[in-house]
């Protein structure tokens, strides 16, 4: 019953949405459930009965725990308040604790396998390996491993990452469960582990796989193969960088991008991917070389099916010759004739807005095995991201011949598949249990902190007061408007879609924790000088964090986010950034980029002049019309993304610097939010240096003008970059405030190699990698961020310089690689305790090459100092910097 009534729910989602959302689908596949039965597990030999196949299921769950972690640390007085990495051990398991082969019977062992049978497609996203531990007992374990996948059992392929590697790390010990994502997914029945080893150490193996059932059914298609585009000099790769069939002639019998789950950005130049070439989201053609007008693409099934309609993700930049199909004729065919009658259709051209969107074709509940569809140029070029298929269940089960599973139902449907459900009421009966004991954890803290608030809020109340009069004073440079503070109230925190702060309730609000330090706590007169985060810690000390953002927004407007309450009079002050100008006066010009919550603009803008602040280059602003940016945001961007938004101009506009990007002007009259920022020629330094090497040759070699035309840049020129970083940085921490997000992603670049740091509101498509999600409700730049900042929601100066090291290294490297690129995600978070640990374990960035060793010791290491307060100011940096360009 609860399973129908699960398989009617998945049912029901594949009939509305078959796309399959890869960060969405990770779900055990039943290794470790016992979903997937013992004589689905299978292998090339073992070592004895008792490592079988069957016994390489993987035993261990892990979830995020407080008390462990926070334990550890030596705050000043232990938080309870704290939720971190927490493991939980259920050995359920029997035998000797995993599958072991018979490596002495294969002279390399490099065939042994152990082979999983999901019986019917899936989805896989991701995988997990653990050694064998068998309670103490053993310490074999697969160090590096290979997969294969099958769909059909008979046709096997490799699985490679995005950059052609087939070898996966896998794990250190035989207890920890290393996963690892799979880029690009695999779409099998079939998947086998094959451990990579010499035949000197004996390795064991236990595995899970993460996932979902493919619902399209989808066994390949065959489609031309990708073109090239020559865009202003540059080689966009629109093949299918990723098809696992053959290809001689086109692309045939294998699945790929277009069934990756991955959708391309609206310009297809970009990609949600690092490190990879322009176009690599899409796979494209030109109408030169098809002279009938259209490009075939046949899709194979793994059964007749009734399909109701196709969706297919296709770029529509017709300002670089790119359209949306003009019409589809999909034919259909059941066993070995094409049927009469094809069904046609001509979606409505949009000649008005250029993203990128999924165009659903109907398909008429048509019935087929085989889908042949033809798709009309439009323009000069075709881009597809992916192409997906609804099809309804009434045609489930059809093909089930004699003595063969049946193909494409959920498990339970199967009569000869019992699900052995004991290990499943164990596993059930633990976690309720867990959940009871955690929510009695939670009530206990909740009422601790109830009591605690009625305690402490006549002392806070006092504290706020005392905090609100002395930023007034000592930072007059922001003349706050107090105006604004009576009209709103409430606190700025609820934005958690992109920013978090902290797992950790002490860290989200600072004044508690600082009553919590015994150094702050002697005296009232400490107590309250110490917690003006945003002015009194400018020395640097890591005892406070600094959040000086939030205090600034908090402390001159409203903030209880709503955004009908957000007083809009602070725009309108006589802060010449926040004026409001004339939308009529902008004129578009071309798209420069874009971020998660909306698109970065060139425009043109008459009159501008009279907005402009009078420091400001009197040489630049005479030109009008003026080149601006124009930073919008999405019309159906949510509450909290337009408050960030807000927050993002109110903290720009106080900013004065030549080292930080500078606002010039708003248009928030209505509900479309505008910033108009001064244009940086050359965009973001990440994709600046990116494009370019390094110019081995001494400068004087090489003339400057002769540099600036070339690709190539020196080393001299990449540390006045980083110098006028530290400099941007010596301001914003001269004001006490935090980035939070320094990256080369987040500076600009101008003329003659001028740098402005930028981006206060962190929200990132283009650069999506460098970001972490956490259990779907956060994403954090953890390559760049402190130990301190991933493991206690610490946001101080001492962070923003770990994360400038980093900068700095990206710099030094041009680019050319993402920070520890060869770890996952997991296992920069897993470095990030060593860091915390100290026990020499940790693991660097290493030297760029063409950094000096007083650069990278004396500097980039100096950065990365486990104690906050060990770590050099931007002052110090600055200096240390312009002192190695003159050395
Ligand atoms: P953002 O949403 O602010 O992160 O901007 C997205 C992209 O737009 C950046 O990566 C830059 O390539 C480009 N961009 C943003 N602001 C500017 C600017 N002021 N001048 C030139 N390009 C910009």
């Amino acid at each position: 019953m609860e399973f129908k009534v699960i398989r009617l729910f998945v049912l029901f989602v594949a009939t509305a949405k078959a796309q399959v959302n890869p960060e969405v689908c990770r779900y055990p596949l039943g290794m470790t459930g016992g979903q997937i039965q013992d004589e689905d597990i299978s292998a090339s030999s073992y070592w004895s009965e008792s490592t079988a196949a069957k016994f390489g299921r993987q035993l261990l769950f892990h979830f995020y725990f407080s008390v462990s972690l926070c334990g550890q640390i030596s705050l000043p007085e232990r938080s309870s308040h704290c939720f971190y990495l927490f493991f939980f051990r259920l050995d359920i398991g029997g035998g000797d604790g995993a599958w072991c082969p018979d490596i002495m019977s294969e002279p390399h062992g490099l065939k042994e396998y152990l082979q999983v049978d999901l019986r019917s497609l899936h989805f896989i996203t991701l995988v997990g390996t653990q050694g064998r531990h068998a309670d103490g007992m053993g310490n074999e374990f697969a160090q590096r491993y290979r997969i294969k996948y099958s769909r059909d059992g008979s046709n096997w392929v490799s699985w490679q990452d995005r950059k052609g590697q087939q070898v996966i790390e896998g794990n250190r010990n035989a207890y920890d469960v290393v996963l690892k994502d799979l880029e690009p997914p695999i779409i099998a029945r079939y998947v086998r582990f094959m451990p990579v080893t010499d035949h000197s150490m004996i390795v064991c193996m236990r595995v899970e796989l993460y996932g979902c059932e493919w619902l399209d059914g989808l066994v390949s298609y065959n489609i031309p193969d990708g073109q090239q585009m020559i865009y202003r000099d540059l080689e966009v790769s629109f093949n299918d960088s990723v098809y696992d069939g053959a290809s001689a002639e086109g692309l045939t019998k294998g699945l790929g991008q277009l069934t990756d789950g991955t959708w391309g950005l609206d310009d297809f130049l970009h990609s949600h991917i690092y490190g990879v070439w322009p176009g690599y989201d899409y796979v494209g053609w030109s109408n030169r070389t098809f002279p009938k007008g259209y490009v075939e693409m046949i899709f194979d099934f793994d059964h007749v099916r009734n399909f109701t309609s196709m969706k297919v993700h296709s770029s529509n930049m017709f300002s670089r010759g790119v359209r949306v199909f003009r019409q589809v004729t999909c034919f259909f065919r059941s066993d070995s004739e094409w049927e009469p009658g094809p069904v046609t259709f001509r979606p409505t051209p949009d000649r008005v807005s250029q993203r990128a969107r999924f165009v659903t074709v109907t398909l008429g509940d048509r019935t087929a095995k085989t889908i042949k569809c033809r798709f009309h140029f439009n323009d000069v070029w075709m881009l597809f991201s992916e192409v997906a298929f609804q099809s309804g269940s009434a045609v489930y089960n059809t093909s089930i011949g004699p003595g063969k599973h049946p193909k494409n139902t959920l498990p339970v449907d199967d009569p000869t598949h019992k699900v052995d459900d004991s290990n499943t009421r164990i596993l059930i009966g633990c976690l309720v249990a867990i959940i009871a004991i955690l929510s009695a954890i939670i009530v206990i803290m909740l009422w601790r902190q109830v009591w605690q608030k009625m305690l402490e809020k006549a002392s806070r109340r006092l504290l706020d007061d005392d905090l609100t009069a002395r930023l007034a004073i000592q930072n007059r440079a922001f003349s706050f408007r107090h105006s604004s503070l009576s009209s709103d109230s409430g606190s700025t925190s609820n934005s958690t879609y992109e920013r978090i702060y902290p797992l950790c309730a002490d860290y989200q609000e600072p004044s508690r924790l600082i009553r919590k330090l015994p150094e702050f706590a002697n005296s009232t007169e400490n107590l309250k000088s110490s917690s003006l985060c945003t002015a009194a810690t400018a020395s640097g000390s890591d005892g406070a964090p600094h959040y000086a953002e939030a205090d600034i927004i908090s402390l001159q407007e409203s903030s209880d986010s709503s955004i009908t309450a957000v007083n809009m009079s602070p725009f309108t002050g006589t802060d010449p950034a926040m004026r409001e100008f004339p939308r009529e006066k902008l004129s578009f010009k071309e798209k420069l980029g874009e971020g998660q919550f909306g698109e970065v603009h060139l425009c043109e803008a008459e009159g501008m002049q009279d907005f402009l602040d009078e420091d400001l280059s009197t040489e630049e602003i005479s030109k009008s019309p003026l080149l601006v940016a124009v930073k919008t945001l999405r019309e159906d961007a949510n509450k909290n993304a337009r408050n960030d938004f807000l927050k993002e101009i109110r903290i720009m506009s106080r900013l004065r610097d030549p080292n930080i990007v500078r606002l010039l002007a708003v248009c928030v009259d209505t509900d479309l939010l505008w910033m108009i920022t001064e244009y940086m020629e050359n965009g973001d330094l990440n994709q600046f240096l990116c494009n370019l090497r390094l110019n081995e040759a001494p400068d004087e070699d090489k003339p400057e003008q002769e540099e600036e035309k070339g690709d190539s840049i020196s080393y001299i020129k990449l540390i006045s970059m980083a110098v006028q970083i530290a400099s941007g940085m010596k301001y914003l921490a001269s004001l006490n405030f935090v980035h939070r997000d320094l990256a080369t992603r987040n500076c600009l670049v101008g003329k003659n190699y001028t740098i402005r740091i930028a981006d206060f509101g962190m929200s990132r498509n283009l650069y999506k990698g460098d970001y972490y999600r956490i259990q779907g409700r956060a994403v954090l730049p953890i390559r760049w961020m402190s130990w301190e900042s991933i493991l206690l929601g610490k946001f101080t100066m001492a962070s923003d310089v770990w994360a400038f090291g980093v900068t700095l290294w990206e710099i030094l490297t041009l680019c050319k690689e993402q920070p520890y690129s060869q770890l996952s995600d997991e296992q920069v978070i897993e470095n990030t305790g060593e860091f915390f640990r100290d026990k020499g374990k940790q693991v660097y960035l290493p030297k760029p090459p063409c950094c000096p060793d007083t650069v990278y010791n004396d500097l980039m290491l100096t950065c990365w100092r486990r104690n906050a307060k060990q770590r050099p100011s931007f002052q110090e940096m600055h200096a240390q910097l312009q002192e190695s360009m003159s050395a």
